[in-house]
């Protein structure tokens, strides 16, 4: 029960219960780092190497202390003292070195990868402020710098460092590494996330404003840079080079290191690129190769088995290409190699212009690169997988059947249940057993489906962790919720493929239908929470529609005991631990087509809540998994929405004129919000849906709005709705990261277990 009192003791001269919680979350950040310390680096020869521009990891105190099996002994000792691990994890600050699902994903794999004791580190940059931070101001969105860099982090200075060519300068790196644990484990790997020491905070002039000219000053200050001009474009450049530079050099060292030679490279690491922001680690690596001996068609053939790409969307504008002739800018050396590896393609597929790397328009194409030039190319969900053979990649499924494959995403059931829901969590160990922990196996949960003793136990674990989250946003958000309300979430960045916009017409459909007397038997709480591109205006649109829709609720006495909106500011993992534990209904409302996978889906239906979705991502496993009556899916399926686009079939106008839409469109641009609104964005985005629309939002808005109510009408036979919940908790198991990542070693990487 002294833990933690002989480093309060050392740090501060302090009893555990004398101290703020700053202070205890420095005393265990220093437990936490001694602990780690101990737990040992893998030795086995080969490695995989996880290329992301990414790893969005939330705070890692409460994680880590339960990867070390300390958790509930210093949660006691906190306790006892009068505070909590919860209340001292209000002292960190989270790390802000992802973005949304793609960044998430690949914090899951690492902790999936420790888990399993498969010898990996994660490759990025060490970004100073990261993504930008959210402030709501006049119901809009404006962005700051998130300064998480405090000290009290979890980096750790290491002595590496390699020199990064570029076209009229070398820059010099900083290799930092956190340490990434596993769940109960004797060993641990790292992220190695490079930086660079003459990046200089004070160059940014006021919000996240900066030259983006000042290479050797910017390079690692932000992740994802607005690159809507050329100036950004030639910065997203330098960034990737110099961290898939970094990263080549720090593979080809670790394996010399362990006495491999150059020729035997391709035993010693395998590489896996997290979407195309780190393709150039292709050529830079045959360079590296080249430079130290190699011949050029062996340098190119032992990158090929070295490299495994994962492909995480089929919007095309996600899809990225770089003018050849900025490249040239950045890196002129990596030009050769890059034309070669076109002349190759070309040579073998003349008349395939679809499969060409360098494009007509002299553009290069980094996911065909990847293809090209990998082994494998995955799809992250089963449907998306489909539709890449299918559609969007035919033409090279075509040329490689063999490379193709499959992995749906997964989740780590330690971050999303067992921290975030430690209540829950406790419950599975008293009805199941505690092997779960290990096996993610939930499945024998199911027998319990008609147990009433569990339903109502699950609802109270509902409530309390309502509860948790009022208080969360009485503290974060200084907003006020009704525990009593059916909580119903959508949180995800904000993109109109993801449809909030759908969601903010339905608000509008129920305001006015409660202005019309109809008041609902439980009132509603309907949450959001996403950040928006800033260069994105109709997503800037959204949020200031929803914020506006939230205000106008507030203020109306009629209708605001019946109906809340909040939109929470800043949404990250930590706001994400609150919500999902306290939800009742997911929101996965998606275009058809358009959601590679989504993993916040499987976070939710793990914490007891019922999906509201449509046929989209691993929204069809989680269907095939709990059967229809589990799950209320709605909209038109992928194939219908695929052959619209072809045909152009869309036109968003026939749907505007519907009697039970048009006053819901028409309602945006009305009086009541013009008066507390911004009307030049309520205008802009009132036309865009009825012009344009190109997600398709009035396609499906009647259908959702029908299975929405229904689904408000059922969570009032509690009985019957907990038989659901029991029946989606049980089946989660198969998204546990764990499975994932064992696929991933099965098919691709081959690591030794
Ligand atoms: C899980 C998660 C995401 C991904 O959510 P989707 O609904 O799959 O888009 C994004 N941001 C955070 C903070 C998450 O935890």
């Amino acid at each position: 029960m002294n833990l933690i009192a002989s480093y309060t003791k050392r740090l501060f001269n302090k009893e555990v219960s004398e101290c703020t919680n700053q202070e205890l979350y420095k005393a265990l950040l220093d437990l936490v780092r001694d602990r780690s310390a101990e737990l040992k680096l893998h030795e086995e020869k080969k490695k995989l190497y996880y290329f992301s521009a990414e790893f969005l990891i939330g705070k890692l105190l409460s994680n880590n202390i339960l990867n070390l099996g300390l958790y509930d002994e210093i949660d006691e000792e906190l306790k006892a003292a009068g505070s909590s691990l919860s209340l001292v994890e209000e002292a960190e600050h989270e790390p802000s070195l992802g973005n949304g699902g793609l960044g998430r994903l690949a914090a899951c794999f690492m902790d999936s990868l420790s888990t399993l004791k498969l010898n990996a580190d994660g490759v990025g940059l060490s970004y100073h402020f990261g993504l930008f931070r959210q402030v709501f101001e006049n119901n809009q969105q404006t962005t700051i710098k998130d300064a998480w860099r405090t000290g009290d982090d979890w980096l750790v200075a290491s002595e590496r460092k390699y020199d990064v060519p570029f076209k009229n300068f070398t820059l010099r790196s900083t290799l930092y590494d956190i340490d990434v644990l596993g769940y109960e484990q004797t060993t641990r790997n790292r992220l190695r996330l490079f930086d660079l020491d003459s990046v200089s905070e004070g160059i940014i002039s006021s919000g996240i404003d900066f030259d983006k000219t000042n290479i050797k000053e910017n390079l690692t200050l932000f992740l994802y840079p607005d690159d809507s001009d050329r100036n950004g474009e030639l910065l997203r450049i330098y960034q990737q080079y110099f961290m898939v530079s970094n990263g080549a050099q720090l593979i080809i060292d670790e394996a010399l290191e362990k006495g491999a030679t150059i020729e035997e490279l391709a035993d010693y690491a395998v590489i896996q690129i997290n979407d195309t922001h780190p393709a150039l680690v292709i050529p830079e690596m045959i360079r590296l190769l080249i430079e130290r001996g190699m011949d050029q068609d062996r340098a190119i053939e032992m990158v090929q088995k070295m490299t495994a790409f994962t492909n995480h969307t089929i919007l095309a504008e996600a899809l990225e290409k770089w003018p050849l002739h900025d490249l040239e800018e950045v890196v002129p050396h990596l030009i050769p190699i890059i034309k070669e590896l076109d002349a190759r393609v070309k040579a073998s597929y003349p008349d395939k212009q679809s499969v060409h790397i360098i494009d007509e328009q002299n553009r290069v194409h980094m996911a065909h690169m990847s293809i090209h030039y990998g082994f494998s190319v995955n799809g992250v969900a089963q449907l998306h997988t489909d539709i890449l053979k299918e559609s969007e990649l035919k033409d090279f499924y075509e040329l490689y059947p063999e490379r193709f494959n499959n992995k749906t995403n997964g989740i780590t059931f330690r971050r999303w249940v067992m921290a975030a829901n430690p209540e829950l969590s406790r419950y599975f160990d008293e009805l199941l057993g505690k092997e779960w922990r290990n096996t993610q196996d939930l499945s024998a949960l199911l027998s319990e489906k008609t147990n009433e003793a569990v339903k109502s136990k699950l609802a109270q674990i509902k409530l309390d962790n309502k509860v948790a989250l009022k208080k969360h946003l009485e503290l974060t958000q200084n907003v006020t919720i009704n525990e009593h309300s059916i909580f119903d979430i959508q949180i995800k960045r904000i993109h109109e493929y993801k449809r909030q916009q759908m969601n903010a017409l339905y608000i509008i459909h129920k305001y006015l239908d409660i202005k019309a007397g109809n008041i609902p038997n439980t009132p509603i709480t309907l949450f959001f929470g996403g950040k928006a591109a800033p260069a994105y205006t109709i997503a800037q649109d959204v949020i200031h529609l929803i914020l506006s829709l939230s205000e106008l609720i507030a203020k109306d006495p009629e209708v605001s005991p019946h109906l809340q909106v909040v939109m929470i500011e800043n949404y990250n993992v930590s706001h994400a631990e609150y919500l999902i534990p306290a939800c009742d209904i997911s929101e996965q409302i998606s275009l058809a087509s358009k959601e590679a996978s989504g993993t916040g889906n499987m976070k939710f239906m793990l914490n007891g809540a019922l999906t509201l979705g449509t046929m989209d991502g691993a929204n069809v496993e989680i269907a095939e998994l709990v059967d229809p009556e589990n799950i209320y899916i709605f909209g038109k399926e992928s194939d219908e929405i695929i052959k619209l686009y072809e045909t152009a079939g869309y036109v968003s106008r026939e749907y505007y004129e519907l009697p039970a839409i048009k006053p819901l469109v028409d309602f945006i641009v009305s009086d009541e919000m013009k008066a507390l609104g911004n009307v030049e964005r309520l205008d802009r985005l009132y036309n865009e849906l009825i012009n344009k629309d190109w997600f398709m939002t009035l396609i499906d808005l009647e259908n959702y709005i029908k299975v929405k109510e229904q689904m408000y009408v059922d969570y009032d036979d509690q009985a019957l709705w907990l038989e659901k919940v029991i029946v989606n908790i049980s089946k989660a198991g198969f998204f546990s990261s764990d499975r994932t990542i064992s696929q991933y070693n099965d098919d691709i990487w081959h690591l030794e277990q």
